[in-house]
């Protein structure tokens, strides 16, 4: 059981205005903040971070969309944390996502969908270690 996992709020969402009650929505969850950051993917960042999506119909797509606007990166600290988070982000196509989730309440399509949540502990590592030095986790 993991107590730490990584989300990114999406372009969409930050674009919307949406980041304040996404926060908002994750801390009243139970979930702290160990790490956050307000950026700008590049092109090749964004492909870097999505490269195990590297072969799907959607990568190109999916790489346009996250380097089109500002994200928020931050790491998370609850128990069962990535299991957890991703029952609150809810499925990756908002029409199928349950009533209450973060994806139901802010996304628009399968694409934009609003949050990133990390799928396991070691993808947690791995995409919280892209974006955050060990100075930056308190
Ligand atoms: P997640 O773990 O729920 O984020 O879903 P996946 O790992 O399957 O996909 C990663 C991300 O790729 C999703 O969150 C979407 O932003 C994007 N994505 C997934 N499927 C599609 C699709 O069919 N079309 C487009 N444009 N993007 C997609």
């Amino acid at each position: 059981m993991s107590n730490s996992t990584f989300t990114m709020i999406k372009p969409d969402a930050t674009s919307k205005g949406y980041t304040g009650a996404i926060l908002d929505q994750i801390i009243k969850a139970g979930f702290k903040v160990k790490a956050m950051k307000w950026t700008n993917l590049t092109p090749a960042q964004a492909g870097q971070f999505y490269e195990v999506h590297k072969e799907r119909p959607f990568y190109g797509e999916l790489v346009d969309f996250m380097s089109s606007g500002p994200i928020v990166a931050a790491i998370l600290e609850k128990e069962n944390a990535v299991a957890d988070f991703r029952t609150l982000i809810g499925a990756t196509n908002p029409a199928q996502a349950a009533e209450g989730t973060i994806r139901k309440n802010f996304a628009a399509s399968i694409g934009e969908n609003a949050v990133h949540g990390s799928d396991s502990d070691e993808n947690a590592q791995i995409e919280g270690n892209f974006f955050f030095s060990k100075l930056e986790r308190f």
